[in-house]
């Protein structure tokens, strides 16, 4: 299994490239390939490859949280409650961040706060197995994706 990185090593405001990342956590950049195929976004798919730090950090924190107990692939981590949690009402939106990638988003059932993660599209039809899911439009800019995902509603 691959080293688990420091998340807190990327800075959120600023994006990064695949060189810059390798360098960040001192592995070759064909291991950044290989997160990138794993589920951690890129914005878009310009050359070069341009991953955000919230990004990079977000996809680091669940990592090591699904380390600790194994996440399924249905689970997501609720950062106020901090545990791996089924969905409430096993109801999740996917938002897509490119043509590979998205989000999936749903309600905390303990707090009902947003919890999401990063998931491969082509890994959805597995976890509609379990889970109702709605695609929701691709997000406006990545940026938003700084922000709770509960303000994309109001940002409109
Ligand atoms: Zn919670």
């Amino acid at each position: 299994m691959a080293k688990l990185q420091n998340p807190n090593r990327a800075k959120i405001h600023r994006n990064y490239t695949v060189e810059e990342i390798a360098m960040l956590y001192a592995v070759h950049k064909n291991t950044v390939r290989l997160w990138i195929k794993d589920g951690l976004p890129t914005i878009d798919r310009k050359r070069p490859i341009l991953i955000a730090g919230a990004d990079l950090r977000r996809y680091w924190q669940s990592k090591r949280t699904c380390r600790k107990r194994k996440c399924q692939l249905f689970e997501m981590y609720c950062v106020r409650c901090k545990v791996t949690q089924r969905p409430a009402e096993n109801m999740a939106d996917y938002e897509p961040l490119n043509s590979d990638t998205g989000r999936l988003i749903g309600l905390c059932p303990d707090c009902g706060g947003i919890i999401n993660k990063f998931v491969r599209f082509n890994r959805l039809d597995e976890i509609r197995g379990y889970l109702d899911i709605t695609q929701t439009k691709a997000l406006k800019h990545i940026s938003d994706s700084n922000n709770p995902l509960v303000n994309s509603d109001f940002n409109q």
